[in-house]
C-alpha cells in the first residue's frame, strides 16, 4: 500500500491506444484502494519525438526515469524511423543500463481463446528469458562485402555472472510460487563454447542453491516441439535471449495471440527501476482504428504492480481480465469479436469493480 511513481512510454501507433486503456485501470484502482496512488510521469518518447528532435529520448532520460518505482512501456515502431533507431535508442539502453536482466513471460491458457492446440486448456508456465547479454550483442561485422568472399561474424558473448544470476531468478520464482521443476533450454551439443558454459552455470546454481527443484534441460529444437506437444508439462523455462525470444512467441502463440501476452524487463534487485510492455509492436496495420486488443497492455500494468508489492491488486486485474474472457461477450476483433479497444477497458472495469 502506498504512493508510487509510474513513468509511462505510450510511445507508437496502438501503443498510445492500449496505454490509454491501462491508465484507466489504474485510476479506477485509485478509486477502489484508497490507500493507493499513483504518480505518473507521460513521457513522450516516440518516433514523433525523434522526428521533432533527432533522437529518441531526451538527454537526460536516466534522471528522468531513475526516480520512478517502474516504467509502463506501451509499443514503438514507424515506418518513417529505423528499427535499429527505435530499438538501439530506447528500448535496449533501458533494458542495458538499467540492468534489467530477466525478460519474464508468463504464458497461460485463457478462456474461450482459440488456440492451434487441440488440448489448450491448462498451461501455465513461466518464461525467463536472459535479456542483457547472449546472442543479441553488437560484437561483430562483415568482410569482403560485394564480393564472393563475403562474410559476417556475429559474436554471442555469455559470462558466468549472466547466466547464474538469471538462473538464480528463475529458481527464486520457481521457489516462491510453489513450482517444482525449471526447464533450461540448450543447443551445448552444436553450439560446444557459450552453450558449455550455460548448462554448466544452470546446473551448478539449480543444485548448489535450489537442491529442492528438479532441473531438466533440452535441445532448443526439441523442446520448440514439446512447447506444441506438451506445453502443460513445464512450470518455469529458462533460456538464453535469442532461445528465449523465440520460445516466448511460441508461448504467445500456443495460447491465443500477440494481443494477449504481456512482459516484463525485471531488475530483480530494484536498484533500477523495471519496464513492463506488451510483447505486441506498434501494429501500423490497425493503429488508429481503435480496435487494437488492450489486453497484453493491462496485463503488463498488472505484472507492474505485482513487481512493486501489490500482488493482491495485480491478482485483481489479472482476474478481471480472464472474466471478461470467460463471459465471451466483448472481444475485440483479433481474439473473433467486434468490440473497440475502450470498451474491452471497460469491460475489465465493470470486472475489476465486481470484485470490490
Ligand atoms: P513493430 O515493428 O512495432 O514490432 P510489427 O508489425 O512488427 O510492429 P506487431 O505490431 O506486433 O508487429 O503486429 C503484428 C500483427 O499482430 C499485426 O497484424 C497487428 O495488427 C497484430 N496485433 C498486434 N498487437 C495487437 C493488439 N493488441 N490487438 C490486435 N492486433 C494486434
Ligand atoms: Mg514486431
Amino acid at each position: 500500500m502506498g504512493s508510487y511513481k509510474i513513468a509511462i512510454i505510450e510511445g507508437d501507433g496502438i501503443g498510445k491506444e492500449v496505454m490509454a486503456q491501462a491508465l484507466r485501470i489504474l485510476r479506477e484502482l485509485e478509486q477502489l484502494e484508497p490507500e493507493i496512488s499513483f504518480q505518473l510521469e507521460q513521457l513522450d518518447w516516440s518516433s514523433d519525438y525523434y522526428l521533432e528532435h533527432g533522437r529518441m529520448m531526451p538527454e537526460n532520460w536516466r534522471d528522468i526515469l531513475m526516480p520512478q518505482d517502474a516504467i509502463l512501456f506501451g509499443a514503438i515502431g514507424d515506418a518513417r524511423v529505423k528499427d535499429e533507431v527505435t530499438i538501439w535508442e530506447l528500448i535496449m539502453p533501458i533494458r542495458k543500463e538499467f540492468r534489467q536482466y530477466i525478460n519474464y513471460r508468463p504464458v497461460q491458457s485463457l478462456p474461450n481463446i482459440a488456440s492451434p492446440l487441440e488440448d489448450k486448456t491448462g498451461i501455465n508456465f513461466s518464461i525467463f528469458r536472459e535479456n542483457a547479454e547472449g546472442e543479441y550483442s553488437n560484437s561483430g561485422g562483415r568482410m569482403f562485402k560485394g564480393e564472393s568472399s563475403e562474410m559476417a561474424i556475429q559474436n554471442t558473448i555469455m559470462t558466468r555472472k549472466g547466466i547464474e544470476r538469471i538462473t538464480r531468478a528463475a529458481g527464486e520464482y520457481a521457489r516462491k510460487h510453489g513450482k517444482c521443476k525449471v526447464t533450461s533450454a540448450t543447443k551445448s551439443n552444436a553450439i560446444i563454447h557459450t552453450n558449455t558454459l550455460w548448462d554448466e552455470c544452470v546446473e551448478r546454481v539449480m543444485r548448489e542453491e535450489f537442491p529442492e527443484l528438479e532441473l531438466e534441460s533440452y535441445y532448443i529444437d526439441a523442446l520448440a516441439a514439446y512447447f506444441v506437444q506438451r506445453p502443460k508439462s513445464f512450470e518455469v523455462v529458462l533460456a538464453s535471449n535469442l532461445f528465449g525470444d523465440i520460445l516466448s512467441d511460441l508461448g504467445s502463440g500456443i495460447v491465443g495471440g500477440l494481443g494477449l501476452s504481456p512482459s516484463g524487463n525485471i531488475n530483480p534487485e530494484k536498484d533500477y527501476p523495471s519496464m513492463f510492455e506488451p510483447v505486441h509492436g506498434s501494429a501500423p496495420d490497425i493503429a488508429g482504428l481503435g480496435i487494437a486488443n488492450p489486453i497484453a497492455q493491462i496485463w503488463s500494468a498488472a505484472l507492474l504492480l505485482e513487481h512493486i508489492g501489490e500482488t493482491e491488486v495485480a491478482g485483481k486485474v489479472i482476474n478481471a481480465i480472464q472474466a471478461v474472457l470467460e463471459e465471451n461477450r466483448v472481444l475485440t476483433k483479433d481474439i473473433g469479436g467486434q468490440a473497440t479497444t475502450e470498451e474491452m477497458g471497460t469491460a475489465i472495469i465493470e470486472k475489476l469493480n465486481a470484485q470490490y
